[in-house]
């Protein structure tokens, strides 16, 4: 039992001890590996809009320290807790390692539902969450990004709060900031188009024609949304998609710019169409060439990874496959090729990278320059992936992963145990 203790963190636990047995790494090296360097808990007092007073739960976990600043979303939703929140952060270690980022993993949330406040509760809320978090981050330290609930205003709001307690503006203490306010070019696009880009990259492979090919995306957000639009875009039918307030599905394909528009207006896929509606119980085991869960953790369980029936199974949420489920996955592996979520979506942290690298510098790319770059990274993990999956006879979540741990190990190793 740790503090962190509960479904998600267990689950970050587990994956993590199927590496460590997989590497060989000596128990007494492994709590090093795995638990968060620091975690932060704090109260965040807001005046609500009829004037009373009501204090939200922020945190932030730092997991890794030793391969540069920490680097990480915020997460806005009622669910997050801090086991979850350092499940993510450790996910978040792999992911950077894996994709050769010079950062360690973070990530941070605070415990509402955004959408049942105000604007003007919400960016007193983000204000606060930043201010109690100044002691804790830093241009050099730990940088936030938009994870679930979260978006470009609030990490405009992030950083103006920061830089208002410095007295000058400090882009590069968060990413994913719009254009206006030191944001990069692609970044809006980059987690979607990273998917979408592996994802197409795996059905050539499999000589399955774009034209022609389906799709199903569970999630409709800033990820899912991205990558539904991308995937239509290459000529894929995207016949399902779902969010929080239901599914919809078309045979024939659905209307991806149309729904993508609805939803940037409404907020969600709610009121778009009642011909299409669908379960969205349903949506995950539907037969099709490439599965997006762009939703939640563990949505993919034992029974339903069963039941699935794509060709690909594109990971663009952070953890939405259970470890049961990697174990059947692990038996229809020549059916169903996996892209584990911490290759799947590192496009949206490469490019937040990106968006650092550039407010440092006070040097702005091109978009196609972002893309390009982005995609090389994405081509050169995905090949160390897949040949670490082939040389080794294991999953590509196990090879993903051992990357990842592996970098973290040798860096832990090489700069020593202090004192
Ligand atoms: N929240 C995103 C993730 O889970 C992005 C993190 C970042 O850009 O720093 O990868």
């Amino acid at each position: 039992m740790t503090v962190y203790s509960g479904p998600v963190f267990d689950m970050a636990a587990k994956q993590f001890a199927i590496i460590a047995d997989h590497l060989s790494i000596p128990l007494d090296e492994r709590d090093r590996l795995l638990l968060p360097k620091r975690a932060v808990t704090v109260s965040c007092p807001i005046r609500r809009d009829d004037g009373t007073v009501m204090v939200f739960e922020g945190y932030r976990v730092q997991h890794l320290l030793t391969r540069g600043p920490t680097k990480g979303g915020t997460r806005f939703a009622p669910t997050v807790g801090l086991g979850e929140v350092a499940a993510l952060a450790i996910w978040m270690s792999w992911k950077c390692a894996l994709v050769g980022l010079p950062y360690g993993g973070a990530k941070g949330g605070v415990s509402v539902d955004p959408s049942a406040i105000s604007k003007r509760e919400l960016e007193a809320l983000s204000r606060r969450y930043m201010q109690e978090m100044i002691p804790f981050v830093g241009p050099h330290t730990d940088v936030m990004a938009p994870d679930m609930g979260t978006n470009e205003q609030i990490m405009a709001w992030f950083m103006d709060t920061y830089s208002m307690h410095y007295g000058h503006t400090v882009m590069e203490i968060v990413t994913g900031k719009p254009l206006s306010a030191g944001g990069t070019l692609g970044r809006r696009e980059a987690t979607g188009r990273g998917v979408a880009y592996l994802a197409k990259r795996v059905l050539n492979d499999l000589a399955i024609n774009l034209n022609g090919a389906t799709a199903v995306v569970q999630g409709f957000g800033n990820v899912g949304s991205f990558a539904a639009l991308e995937l239509h875009r290459y000529g894929v039918k995207v016949i399902a998609v779902s969010d929080h307030t239901g599914a919809l599905y078309s045979a024939s394909g659905l209307d991806i710019p149309d729904l993508f528009r609805h939803a940037e207006r409404h907020g969600s896929l709610a009121g778009y169409s009642s011909e299409l509606q669908y379960d969205p119980r349903a949506v995950l085991t539907l037969a099709c060439d490439v599965l997006v869960p762009a939703a939640i953790e563990r949505v993919i369980d034992g029974d339903i990874a069963k039941r699935l029936r794509c060709r690909v199974l594109a990971e663009a949420a952070n953890g939405p496959t259970t470890p049961e489920a990697d174990l059947v996955l692990e038996q229809r592996r020549d059916e169903i090729f996996l892209i584990p979520d911490i290759l799947c979506n590192a496009g949206g942290v490469v490019v937040s990278y990106f968006e650092w690298v550039q407010d440092l510098q006070q040097l702005f790319w091109e978009e196609n320059e972002v893309t390009q770059r982005e995609c090389q990274i994405l081509d050169r993990a995905f090949d160390q992936v897949v040949t670490r999956a082939r040389r080794d006879n294991v999953a590509h979540r196990t090879a993903a992963s051992a990357i990842g741990v592996e970098r973290v190990r040798a860096a832990k190793t090489v700069r020593g145990l202090f004192p």
